[in-house]
C-alpha cells in the first residue's frame, strides 16, 4: 500500500492510488454479478451526435435505448472520457481537466434503486473505507422511494439527506428516457470550506464535493412534460476516478492525486518551475499536465491531428500544450517525453498505451515540431498586426488577418484569440469565417480532377511514389501484409479510425483491383479491434493497389500487420462471369464469323456485359445458338489453365489478344480446354463447369458496328428465373388461372373486354341522347330565331362540340350555346345555322359578348366559336346574357 506525505489532519483511510481504486471498483461490481467491460474507444461508434466519448454512459447508449442487446444485464466499466466544452477555462482553476476516467455500474432492466444505493454505500464505506459521517446523500425532491431507502435501509438520519430540485437531481435530455438522481457528497473538512455560516452540502466552495451520481432512469418524457413509467428501468451511475482519488488521498485537487502529480512534477522539472509559486505558472503547468493526457489517449485511439472534427480538437490540445510549455520556458520538443510519463502511470488500466507508444510519440513529435516551426514566425506576424492595430487605434483584429495567420502560419483561431485576449484585444470572428469559406470555395473549384470514384486524385498523388503493391490473389482469398500508406478522402494520414472513409495500401494483397473490365474485389481488412470494410479495389498510379472503404470499428495505422480477406462469394461470382465472357467471345466467332473482335467488357459479381464488332442485329436463332454453345462448353467441364509466357510464345498458342491493347514483355494466357485461349489478367473459375449455366438477357447496338450482349451466369440465372416465376405466379393469381392455362384465360379475357367496351360505347351515346330530350324544353324564340342556351355538366370541349352538333341537328335551324364546368374550368361553345346567320346571328361575337362573365375570352367564326374561362360561378349569368346579346344581333 502506498502512503502519501501530507500535513492535513490524520484520517483513518487507506490512501489508495488511482490504479488501485480503478481495480477495486471493477472487482467490487464484478463480485455483484456485473460483466467488466474494457473502456470503449474515445471515438464514438455509429454516433454522430458526439465528437468524443464524454461519459461512461455514452458508448452504452444502444443498450439503454434497446437498439442493441447488452452482453449482460449488469455491466461495469472504467471509461476514458474527454470534455472540451470549456477548454478556455481549463487550467485557470484546478477543478477539472479535459481528460478524466469515469467509473460506472449499469443495469439494463435488471436491478434498480435498492441495490444501486446499497452497493454505492458499501463500496464507499466498506471497500474504500470513507467515514460514513462525512458522507451526505441527496435525492430528487419528489423521490420518496430513494429517500426511504437511504433513511430506512441504509440508516442515514433524515436530516443528513438533502432533497434537490430538477436542476441538480433530475437527469433529462429532451424527450425520451429520464429520471431522478441520487448523489453522494463527501465533506472534506473545514480546511477546504468557505467558512460562511450557511456552508453545507450544495455550497459552491470546495468543502462538500460530489463523488457519486446514481441516475434512476424510470420515466419516459413525451416531450410535453408528461411522464410515464418505463417498462424497463435502468441504472446509470458515474463517479469521476480522479475526484474519488482526490478525496481518498485527501489532496487539494485532481492535479495532486498520485499519477497526475507524477506528471505535474515532470512538467515542473522540465520547466524548472515550482508548482504553487506563481498563479500564471500554475495555469500553464495545469494546462500542459491535463492536455498531454488527453492527447496521449486520443492518439492511442487513432485520432490524428487535422483541421476538422475530433482531429481539430486534438490539434488544438497539442498546440495549446506546446505553447504553454514554451511559456513555462521549456525548450525544444517535450511532448513525447511527457507522454511517456502518462503511459507509465496509466498502462495498468490501458495496455494499448504501451502497445502504441512509438506511434503516439511519433504523432506528438511531428505535430509539435510542425507547430514550433511556424509559431515563431506566426508570433512575429501577429506582433506586427498588433502594432498596426495600436497605430490605427483598433482593438479588434480583422478577419482577414486572423485567417492569414491560420492559413499561412498554422495558427488556430482560438490560439490567436487566446494570445490577444491576454492583452484585452478581440478578433472579428465573422470576418474570419467568411475568409475561410471563400478559401474553401476556391479549393473546391480548383480540385475538379477526380477519378471515377469521385475521390480526389491529388490525394493519391501525395503518396510516396516508391511504394508499390503486389497482387497475390489469383489463388488466395486471404493474406497477411503490412500497411504501407493510407489516406482519408482529403489527405495522406498515419491512421484511420472508426467512422472514417479512406484508402489503405499494403505490400501484398489478395484483392483484385478493377482492371481489364473486371470489377475490383470487396471484403474486409482487420487488425486487432480495427475493421475496415473494403467497398472497392482500384489500381493507383505507380503500381499501387488501393483498397477503398470505411473503418467500421477501432483503428488501423501505418505499419500495422493486417489480415486482408476478400469476400469469397463476390469473388466466385465475378470469376464465373469473367470466364463466361471468354466462352462467349469464342461462341460469337463460331456463329457470326472471325470479324468478331472484343470491343469492351464489364464483369462484376452480378452480371456480365460484352461488346463486340458486328454489323447487324443478331437474329433470335443466332442468339439461341451462341447461348447453346456456351452452355455446352460449361457442361463439358473444361479445365481452365493459366500460364505466364512471352508475347511471342502466346501468339504461337493462338491466343486472342485485345485489338489495340499494349502488352508487357510477359503476358498471362488463360486457356479453357482447347476451346478458348485468351490473353487475360483477370480471375477465373478452375473449371468451366463451375459457371453452372449461362443466359443471355439482351443484344443491342451501342455504336456503329458495335453490338452488346448482356448476360448472367450461375446464381444470377437462378435469381433471374426466380423473379420471372414470382411475376408469373402474381399474374396467374390476379386472373385466377394456372401457368398452364394462362394464355387461354387471357385470350378469353381480352375478347370479353372488347365486347364489354363496345357495349359501354353504345350505352353512353344512348344516355347522351336521352339527356338531350330534356334540354329541348329550354328552347326559346328570339325575334323568330330558335335559341338553346344550356349548361351541360362535366363535358370537355370535344364533348361539348359533339353535343352542340347533335342539338343543332335536333333544332333544325337556330342558335345553340353550351357551357360546361370541368376540373374547375369553364368551356363555352356557340353555333349558328345558316338561316340564323342570315338573320344576323354571329357565333363568334356572341361568345365574345359572354366570355368575360366566366373569366375568359375567345371568339370565332359566325357559324361556330368556342372559349374557355376560369370562373365557373359565372356560368348561369353567362347563359342568361346570351339572350340579350343575340337579341342585339338579330335584324
Ligand atoms: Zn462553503
Ligand atoms: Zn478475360
Amino acid at each position: 500500500m502506498r502512503t502519501y506525505c501530507s500535513d492535513v489532519e490524520e484520517r483513518n483511510v487507506n490512501k489508495y492510488g488511482v490504479n488501485e481504486l480503478r481495480k477495486m471498483f471493477l472487482d467490487f461490481f464484478e463480485s455483484k454479478g456485473h460483466l467488466v467491460m474494457k473502456s470503449f474507444s474515445l471515438v464514438p461508434h455509429n454516433d454522430n451526435s458526439l465528437l468524443l466519448i464524454n461519459s461512461g454512459m455514452a458508448p452504452l447508449k444502444p443498450y439503454f435505448t434497446g437498439q442493441e442487446i447488452p452482453p449482460r444485464k449488469r455491466v461495469t466499466t472504467c471509461q476514458k472520457c474527454i470534455r472540451t466544452g470549456d477548454i478556455e477555462n481549463i487550467g485557470k482553476t484546478d477543478r477539472h481537466g479535459t481528460f478524466f476516467e469515469m467509473l460506472g455500474n449499469f443495469s439494463f432492466g435488471d436491478y434498480f434503486k435498492h441495490e444501486a444505493i446499497a452497493w454505492c454505500w458499501e463500496f464507499l464505506t466498506e471497500v474504500v473505507g470513507l467515514e460514513a459521517d462525512r458522507l451526505y446523500p441527496s435525492v430528487y425532491l419528489d423521490d420518496d422511494e430513494a429517500f426511504d431507502i437511504w433513511n430506512k435501509e441504509i440508516g442515514i438520519p433524515a436530516e443528513r439527506i438533502f432533497r434537490f430540485g430538477k436542476e441538480d437531481n433530475f437527469w433529462e435530455h429532451g424527450s425520451g428516457p429520464c429520471g431522478p438522481c441520487s448523489e453522494v457528497y463527501y465533506d472534506r473538512g473545514e480546511k477546504y470550506g468557505c467558512g460562511k455560516p450557511g456552508c453545507t452540502v450544495g455550497c459552491e466552495c470546495d468543502r462538500y464535493i460530489e463523488v457519486w451520481n446514481n441516475v434512476f432512469t424510470q420515466f419516459d418524457n413525451d416531450g410535453h412534460g408528461n411522464y410515464t413509467d418505463l417498462s424497463q428501468k435502468n441504472i446509470d451511475t458515474g463517479m469521476g476516478l480522479e475526484r474519488l482519488a482526490a478525496v481518498v488521498q485527501d489532496v487539494e485537487s485532481i492535479f495532486d492525486v498520485d499519477t497526475i502529480q507524477a506528471l505535474r512534477n515532470r512538467v515542473c522539472e522540465l520547466a524548472g518551475k515550482t508548482y504553487k509559486e506563481k498563479h500564471e505558472w500554475d495555469v500553464s503547468i495545469r494546462i500542459v499536465t491535463d492536455h498531454i493526457r488527453s492527447a496521449t489517449f486520443m492518439i492511442s485511439d487513432g485520432i490524428m491531428p487535422s483541421n476538422e472534427g475530433r482531429g481539430y480538437v486534438l490539434r488544438r490540445i497539442i498546440r495549446r500544450a506546446a505553447r504553454h510549455g514554451r511559456l513555462l520556458g521549456i525548450e525544444g520538443d517535450f511532448l513525447a517525453n511527457l507522454s511517456s510519463t502518462v503511459i507509465e502511470g496509466s498502462k495498468d488500466g490501458y495496455p494499448e498505451l504501451e502497445e502504441k507508444k512509438d506511434f503516439i510519440f511519433n504523432v506528438l513529435t511531428q505535430e509539435e515540431s510542425k507547430f514550433n516551426k511556424t509559431i515563431d514566425q506566426g508570433l512575429n506576424i501577429l506582433a506586427e498586426m498588433e502594432e498596426n492595430m495600436e497605430k490605427e487605434g483598433r482593438t479588434q483584429l480583422s478577419g482577414e488577418d486572423a485567417f492569414r495567420l491560420y492559413d499561412t502560419y498554422g495558427f488556430p483561431l482560438d490560439l490567436t484569440m487566446e494570445i490577444l485576449e491576454e492583452k484585452n484585444l478581440t478578433i472579428d470572428e465573422e470576418g474570419f469565417q467568411a475568409a475561410m469559406k471563400e478559401q474553401k470555395e476556391k479549393a473546391r473549384k480548383a480540385r475538379k480532377v477526380t477519378n471515377y470514384m469521385g475521390a480526389d486524385v491529388t490525394v493519391y498523388e501525395s503518396i510516396d511514389p516508391a511504394i508499390t503493391s503486389e497482387f497475390v490473389g489469383y489463388d488466395k482469398l486471404s493474406w497477411e501484409s503490412d500497411v504501407t500508406a493510407m489516406t482519408t478522402e482529403e489527405a495522406v494520414v498515419d491512421a484511420l479510425t472508426d467512422g472514417e472513409s479512406g484508402t489503405i495500401i499494403v505490400e501484398q494483397t489478395p484483392f483484385y483491383g478493377t482492371m481489364g473490365g473486371q470489377c475490383g474485389d470487396t471484403g474486409v481488412i482487420r487488425c486487432g479491434d480495427g475493421e475496415f470494410v473494403v467497398q472497392d479495389t482500384i489500381h493507383l498510379a505507380g503500381g499501387k493497389i488501393g483498397h477503398i472503404g470505411r473503418m467500421t470499428s477501432g483503428m488501423i495505422k501505418l505499419g500495422d500487420k493486417v489480415e486482408l480477406s476478400v469476400n469469397p462469394a463476390g469473388r466466385a461470382d465475378t470469376c464465373k462471369n469473367h470466364s463466361a465472357t471468354h466462352l462467349l467471345q469464342k461462341a460469337l466467332r463460331t456463329v457470326l464469323g472471325s470479324h468478331v473482335e472484343q470491343a469492351g467488357s464489364y464483369v462484376d459479381a452480378h452480371r456480365l456485359r460484352f461488346d463486340f464488332s458486328h454489323f447487324s442485329a443478331m437474329t433470335p436463332e443466332e442468339l439461341a445458338k451462341v447461348e447453346q454453345i456456351v452452355n455446352d462448353e460449361i457442361n463439358a467441364h473444361l479445365p481452365v489453365r493459366t500460364s505466364v509466357m512471352t508475347l511471342e510464345e502466346a501468339k504461337k498458342t493462338g491466343a486472342m489478344a485485345l485489338f489495340g491493347e499494349k502488352y508487357g514483355d510477359s503476358v498471362r494466357v488463360v486457356q479453357m480446354g482447347d476451346f478458348s485461349t485468351e490473353l487475360c489478367g483477370g480471375t477465373h473459375v478452375a473449371n468451366t463447369g463451375d459457371i453452372a449455366v449461362f443466359k443471355i438477357l439482351s443484344e443491342s447496338g451501342v455504336a456503329a458496328g458495335v453490338r452488346r450482349i448482356e448476360a448472367l451466369t450461375g446464381p444470377g440465372v437462378f435469381a433471374y428465373y426466380k423473379e420471372l416465376e414470382d411475376r408469373l405466379s402474381e399474374a396467374v393469381k390476379i386472373v385466377k388461372a394456372t401457368p398452364a392455362n394462362l394464355a387461354e384465360k387471357l385470350t378469353h379475357l381480352m375478347a370479353e373486354v372488347k365486347q364489354l367496351s363496345s357495349e359501354n360505347e353504345s350505352l353512353k351515346s344512348k344516355a347522351a341522347r336521352e339527356s338531350l330530350g330534356n334540354v329541348m324544353d329550354q328552347v326559346k324564340e328570339i325575334k323568330g330565331v330558335k335559341l338553346l342556351a344550356a349548361k351541360a355538366d362535366g363535358a370537355d370541349m370535344n364533348g361539348l362540340r359533339d353535343l352542340g352538333d347533335q342539338l343543332k341537328e335536333k333544332l333544325g335551324e337556330g342558335v345553340v350555346v353550351l357551357a360546361s364546368e370541368k376540373d374547375g374550368k369553364v368551356n363555352l361553345v356557340a353555333m349558328a345555322t345558316d338561316s340564323a346567320m342570315a338573320q344576323g346571328a354571329h357565333a363568334g361575337n356572341l361568345i365574345k359578348g359572354i366570355a368575360a362573365l366566366v373569366g375568359g375570352g375567345g371568339g370565332g367564326r359566325p357559324n361556330m366559336a368556342q372559349a374557355g374561362g376560369k370562373n365557373p360561378a359565372g356560368i348561369p349569368q353567362a347563359i342568361a346574357e346570351v339572350e340579350k346579346v343575340l337579341e342585339g344581333q338579330l335584324k
